[in-house]
């Protein structure tokens, strides 16, 4: 079918649908561009541990819609897509307006799966959205207090248990984080901070199995055993109750009293890509659809789709922030080139390295899989990776700026031997990241001068 309505409906404003419109947006597109989400505000989901640590405020990792794309030229709709008919070329949404298209972009992302255990959906705490890591920090400050006015030491030991079940990367990125922040919060609470325990549950005998950060799995465990993480594993999870969870292992069912129950152990399809009139054979088994290397889906070549919602049989990713960003600038180029008449590219997708946070202030860097960075440095090239891709040129403009000042500058460079550790770090990863860090650094001082100067 032809519509004559010239309009790109973008559904979902995560990594893949957000950058597209922004990327969509610097390159003057000439058509009218709708971006569609349910929620008002975008999840930096990589730097979520630092919201609900409080190394990072809101505005940082959890900014509104509106100010991200103010100025944009893109026309943003708060609301829950409910249906897509793509022979219709139609996208509704729940109160109950259309949207018609000439080219669609699916960017829906997954959901969080919980394989059936039961009452998983209900009792264990998601980590997806600023909403999602407040209601963490909530649950978490809830429970402190309580254990440190109740004189009953068996409640007191279910309030300061937390179990995070899922030993992949988020699972390893919260029980570290958790395991660093507990005990200060408690300690300030008066109270004892032998008594926090966390436990990691995961389903495998190994961590990070069959994830793109499996070479960090001696890295992962050093981490956790260092801060004194409980592991069970082997051990899949069965129920999870308001106090506690149920799991089988080694064929013996056992129950963990726990008042806190975080679930990071997966991920499944969007129900709306689930329902979309794709055959089997154009899906992967998670039910992903597949595309062509320009990033259109092979029966709808005006629908494009990317990030965790779909994979390219000749080159396919892991599901990934940085996959997901790097595909929208492929889906803006080339819904420009189609405007145009120009010649469609393939995206070209490029991993920095992978990136995990192993504590407060404590990560763990794999440059190009060569170069492993541990500690603070470590940390320092995740939160500089990250602060690159933080959306639209002010916002990660402030952002570097002030981390810049806290971290390399007044830490690093400012400290007696901070010359050296710089200097080491620089050769240690190529001088990439630093190097860019402290060069921006540095045109940000000769611009405040510049203004000085004309004032
Ligand atoms: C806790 C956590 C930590 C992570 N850490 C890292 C990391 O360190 N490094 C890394 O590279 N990757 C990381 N990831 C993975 C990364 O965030 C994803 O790969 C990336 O977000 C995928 O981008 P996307 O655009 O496909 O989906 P998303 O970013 O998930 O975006 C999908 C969007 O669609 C919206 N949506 C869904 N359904 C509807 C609907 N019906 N109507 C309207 N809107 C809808 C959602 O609200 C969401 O905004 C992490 C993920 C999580 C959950």
């Amino acid at each position: 079918m032809t519509n004559p309505v010239y309009q790109t409906v973008i559904v979902g404003g995560g990594f893949t649908g957000l950058f597209t419109a922004l990327y969509l947006s610097h390159e003057h597109y000439a058509r009218s561009v709708i971006l569609i989400e349910r929620e008002s505000r975008f999840s930096f989901k990589p730097l979520l541990y630092e919201y609900c640590t409080g190394e990072m405020d809101a505005e940082e990792v959890w900014s509104p819609y509106e100010e991200l794309l103010k100025g944009s030229g893109v026309i943003f709709v708060q609301d829950a897509v409910d249906a897509i008919d793509l022979p219709k070329r139609e996208v509704r949404v729940t109160s109950g307006t259309s949207y018609n298209y000439s080219n669609l972009v699916l960017a829906l992302g997954s959901v969080t799966g919980y394989s059936g255990v039961e009452g998983a959906k209900e009792y264990a705490l998601p980590l997806r959205t600023g909403e999602d890591a407040l209601a963490i920090d909530k649950k978490l400050h809830q429970c402190l207090q309580q254990a440190s006015k109740t004189q009953d030491p068996e409640q007191r030991r279910r309030l300061l248990t937390v179990a995070v079940i899922g030993g992949g990367p988020s699972g390893i990125e919260m029980a570290c984080t958790l395991a660093n922040l507990l005990p200060n919060w408690y300690s300030a609470l008066g109270g004892n901070l032998q008594e926090i325990r966390v436990l990691l549950l995961n389903h495998g005998k190994e961590l990070l199995k069959g994830d793109v950060n499996t070479h960090l799995r001696p890295v992962a465990l050093e981490a956790l055993q260092k801060r004194g993480v409980e592991l069970i594993l082997g051990a899949a999870a069965t129920a999870v109750r308001p106090d506690s969870v149920e799991y089988t292992r080694d064929g013996k069912s056992e129950t963990l009293s726990a008042s806190t129950v975080i679930w990071t152990a997966g991920t499944a399809a969007n129900p709306l890509i689930k329902d979309l009139p794709i055959p089997q054979e154009h899906r992967d088994k998670h039910g992903r659809l597949q595309v062509t290397p320009t990033l259109q889906l092979l029966d709808f070549p005006e629908v494009f789709a990317a990030g965790d919602c779909a994979f390219t049989k000749e080159n396919p990713q892991p599901p990934l922030a940085q996959v997901a960003y790097q595909q929208a600038a492929a889906i803006a180029f080339n819904l420009r080139a189609l405007a145009l008449g120009h010649d469609l590219k393939p995206a070209h997708v490029h991993l920095r390295g992978t990136l995990m946070k192993l504590g407060i202030e404590e990560s763990v860097a794999s440059i190009f899989d060569r170069y492993e960075i541990k500690g603070e440095i470590g940390h320092l090239i995740r939160q500089g990776t990250y602060l690159e891709m933080l959306p639209t040129p002010i916002h990660d403009f402030n952002v570097t700026k002030e981390w810049l000042n806290d971290e390399i500058i007044h830490r690093y460079i400012n400290s007696d031997d901070g010359t050296k550790t710089a200097v080491r770090a620089i050769e240690v990863v190529g001088g990439v990241v630093v190097t860019a860090l402290v060069a921006r650094k540095l045109l940000q001082m000769v611009s405040n001068d510049d203004k000085s100067h004309k004032s």
